[in-house]
Parts: C-alpha cells; sequence; structure tokens
C-alpha cells in the first residue's frame, strides 16, 4: 500500500491525498509536479529512477487507510540530482 507522504520531499509543500501534484517514484520518495518537472526532470534523486503521479486515494478508502503524517524532506534535494 502506497504510505501516501504528507510534502515535497524537495521544497516541503503539501501534498494532500488529493493532490494532482504529487509524483513519486517505485519507492515513494515524494515530489510536488514542480520539482519534479523543473529541478529532478522526471527523475527521482534518490534511486534514479522514474516519477510518475501519485494515484488519489478515495476519500473511503483514506478512511480505512489513512497517508502516512511521516515526512520526509531534504533541502538539498536540487543539488543532488541523479547521475
Ligand atoms: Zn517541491
Ligand atoms: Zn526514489
Amino acid at each position: 500500500m502506497l504510505e501516501l507522504r504528507p510534502g515535497c520531499e524537495c521544497c516541503d509543500r503539501d501534498l494532500p491525498p488529493a493532490s494532482r501534484e504529487a509524483m513519486i517514484c517505485t519507492f515513494e520518495c515524494t515530489f510536488c509536479a514542480d520539482c519534479a518537472d523543473r529541478v529532478l526532470g522526471g527523475i527521482c534523486p534518490n534511486c534514479s529512477g522514474e516519477l510518475v503521479r501519485r494515484p488519489v486515494r478515495p476519500e473511503a478508502a483514506l478512511a480505512r487507510n489513512p497517508a502516512s503524517t511521516r515526512r520526509v524532506f531534504n533541502p538539498d534535494c536540487a543539488t543532488r540530482k541523479a547521475g
């Protein structure tokens, strides 16, 4: 199950479970669409994996399986590009 982390790892912007701006890699490193696109070029800086849009979990499912509240923030992510 997806963790649905609460914010962008790069700029710490809030990314609520219903956000369509959230991008994740296969390990669920989580970024906003702006950072994923403009800063990271669609590639996760941690694992070099592909960033894809995080699917929105419907509210009923969210009640049973709440989103993670564990915020991950790496302010140096912009200087730590893959490759
Ligand atoms: Zn961001
Ligand atoms: Zn990753």
